[in-house]
């Protein structure tokens, strides 16, 4: 059976789904995406990517492109036609198709693109020893709390982080701390056991796997510290390890090619991967 795609109220095959020359998506970037986890054919955590999607959507004053509920039934309905057991669902949104003009259009409808992908199994060395990250200046715009398809500098930072060997880039701002990954969020354990990353502001994008983390400690008694942390301080903590919909929590054991710790995934990083793989399972079993 052939892999579809939804594009603008049909399911396609995906070989011949197409969007018009003139979406603003294509031309401006003048649109937003989500990437939502799929569990054993289930969506995971589906209502906070939908709130997400609804804020990026407002920041750009981009109309919903179909209620939310029918938005839900569409997803579900892809995933059962391409028989989607463990992946991701991609949904885009666009400020859709009019003539070329950097101003808003008076009467473009939003341009909805779905599609689905089978999850790519994370490799057994990856978790068997971490991840490398090199880090990099952060060159994004000022506002990476909107989940804008504007996404050159994370491109640019990932294909650095690809031919410089590692897994991800840590993105570094201008006072010298950590934001976050080209496309997840970071991670540090201190050396006295808390749990930090960076708090919630435009300079990262609220990740749904860091927020289900912080919920999901908040009943382990941790201390968490949502903050900024330097460079300096990533490289002296104890574990590191990043979080996002398809890595879920991976181990960092090196920055910049200094070992984390003792260059091993960290014990409470393991046991948060698996607290985390707990909830998508029971999130999968509840509906
Ligand atoms: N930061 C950035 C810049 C991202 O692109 C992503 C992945 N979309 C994340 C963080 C992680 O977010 P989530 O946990 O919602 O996948």
């Amino acid at each position: 059976m052939p892999r579809h795609a939804y594009v603008n109220g049909r399911y396609v095959p995906h070989g011949e789904a197409q969007v018009h020359i003139e979406d603003r998506g294509y031309q401006f970037a003048d649109g937003v995406y989500e990437v939502v986890p799929v569990f054993a054919g289930r969506l995971i955590d589906e209502e906070p990517h939908l709130d997400r999607l609804a804020y990026s959507l407002g920041e750009l004053r981009i109309a919903w492109p179909m209620s939310r509920a029918a938005l839900k039934l569409v997803l579900r309905e892809l995933i059962r036609r391409n028989s989607l057991a463990n992946g991701i669902v991609y949904l885009q949104v666009t400020r859709g198709v009019a003539p070329r003009d950097h101003r808003f259009p008076e009467h473009s409808r939003p341009a909805l693109v779905i599609t689905t992908r089978r999850a790519r199994p994370i490799s057994p060395a990856h978790l068997a020893n971490g991840v490398p990250v090199v880090t990099l200046p952060d060159i994004r715009w000022r506002r990476c709390d909107i989940k804008s398809v504007s996404l050159l500098p994370n491109v640019l930072a990932k294909q650095q982080a690809v031919e410089a060997g590692a897994y991800e880039s840590w993105l570094i701002d201008a006072e010298g701390c950590v934001t976050e990954g080209s496309s997840t969020n970071a991670w540090i354990v201190t050396k006295d056991g808390r749990l930090v990353t960076r708090d919630r502001s435009a300079a990262i994008l609220s990740g749904i796997t860091r927020q289900a983390l912080l919920d999901l400690v908040e009943v382990e008694q941790l201390i968490v510290e949502e903050r900024r942390f330097t460079l300096a301080e990533a490289k002296a903590a104890a574990e590191a390890f990043l979080t996002s919909s398809s890595s879920f929590v991976l181990p960092v054991t090196r920055i910049d090619g200094a070992p984390v710790g003792d260059g091993k995934p960290g014990r409470l990083t393991l046991k948060l991967r698996d607290t985390y793989i707990s909830h998508m399972n029971h999130a999968a079993a509840a509906l």
